[in-house]
């Protein structure tokens, strides 16, 4: 049983990359290279479909916005109006009791004036005739019927008098019922328009969540798409692996330092276990996009892109299973395909990706793996720093 799986392990370490023809792996590479494409493709369409969604759902969102300040200043002015309703209600209640207290006061009075004409008439079981009819002479009857006038002038004037007041109390509350109708019916009015407000609010919040729903739905098939990529990233890296395992041919390896021989920056981190390649720093941001990243040797451009950890990215295959990767390149000079010189520049050292300041990071993968596998080695086996 040992003995079997160690045959297996064996046969797996001899044919590991080999399950697959070259042509295979360039078909494979190809198919990647243009699902990569068509997914770039689809994620520029869903890209110009988001950013239209979130367009959608920000002008909603201000037509809401709008809305809801429309209808606080309705509302704020119904109160109003319902507090001038209520303060006008309460004055001519008051008004309307003054009238019932003028009334009664009034026919109190008039009650008096016909008791005093009674009176008048009958004091001292003297008729009113009686009493005119006892005077001495004319003066005396004048005299006379100038006391009764007097008195009875003095009840009229008190009864016309508390009708003065009475009309006027009257007039003013008809101004009050007046304004109480004019503030009753813009209430009514602003009521009806806050009706309408709130309908309206509600159509455009039903539309709003529609709109953010479709935003949701956009973003989620944005995430699917870079998903994806990422996933096919993978499958591309590993295939083109497994291609440079397969180069034809074999190259000597005489590589060169990949900034110029003037800058040539310096190393900030070397090759170990937890880092795949050679650092490079070139002097802080001031430096950002200025210096060249060159080709260490002659090859073709099996790789051009945007990572999210490498950033920008090249890869040259320099052939007998010979890569180098320059990442986190400010821009990138070179088109997929391209066959480059040695020393021709790739890109511009950047930043970009998974960084904390401009540096080159250089990978080189070369044959040395397990039954001549190309794996990940010291880039400073095969290049120096200038002298
Ligand atoms: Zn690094």
């Amino acid at each position: 049983m040992l003995s079997m799986t160690l045959l297996f392990t064996t046969c797996l370490m001899f044919t590991g990359a080999g399950a697959t023809t070259l042509s295979q792996d360039i078909a494979t590479k190809n198919e990647l290279e243009s699902q990569l494409k068509a997914l770039e493709e689809k994620r520029k369409q869903i890209s110009a479909a988001l950013t239209a969604a979130r367009n959608d759902v920000a002008a909603a969102e201000k037509e809401v916005n709008l809305l809801y300040d429309e209808i606080g200043t309705y509302q704020e002015q119904v109160e109003t109006l319902s507090t001038l309703v209520a303060e006008y209600s309460a004055l001519a209640e008051a008004k309307e009791e003054e009238i019932d207290r003028l009334n009664e006061q009034m026919e109190k009075n008039y009650k008096l004036f016909k008791e005093r004409l009674v009176f008048a008439q009958e004091s001292g079981n003297m008729s009113y005739i009686d009493f005119l009819l006892g005077s001495t002479d004319l003066s005396d009857i004048i005299s006379r019927s100038e006391v009764i006038n007097d008195m009875l002038e003095y009840d009229r004037k008190i009864i016309q008098s508390l009708k003065e007041d009475r009309e006027a109390i009257e007039k003013a509350k008809e101004e009050i019922d007046v304004a109480l109708k004019t503030c009753k019916e813009k209430q009514e009015e602003y009521t009806a328009v806050l009706k309408i407000l709130n309908q309206k609010r509600a159509e455009l919040e039903a539309r709003l969540k529609e709109l953010k729903d479709n935003q949701a739905a956009q973003q989620a098939a944005y995430n699917r798409n870079q998903n994806s990529k990422k996933e096919i990233e993978n499958r591309l890296d590993k295939v083109i692996q497994d291609i440079a395992n397969k180069s034809q041919g074999s190259y000597s390896g005489d590589f060169i330092w990949p900034l110029p021989v003037h800058s040539p920056g310096w190393i900030s981190q070397h090759f170990h276990s937890g880092h795949s390649g050679l650092d490079i720093a070139v002097g802080g941001w001031v430096n950002n996009g200025k210096i060249p990243a060159l080709s260490i040797a002659a090859g073709t451009v099996v790789r051009v892109g945007s990572y999210w950890d490498w950033g920008n990215l090249v890869v040259v295959d320099h052939g007998g299973g010979y890569l180098s990767y320059y990442a986190h390149l400010d821009s990138i000079s070179v088109s997929y395909g391209q066959k480059v010189s040695q020393g021709q520049q790739v890109g511009k050292i950047g930043s970009t990706g998974d960084s904390t300041g401009p540096h080159l990071h250089l990978v080189i993968y070369a044959p040395v793996g397990a039954g001549g596998a190309s794996i990940r080695t010291d880039p400073m086996n095969y290049i120096s720093y200038p002298r």
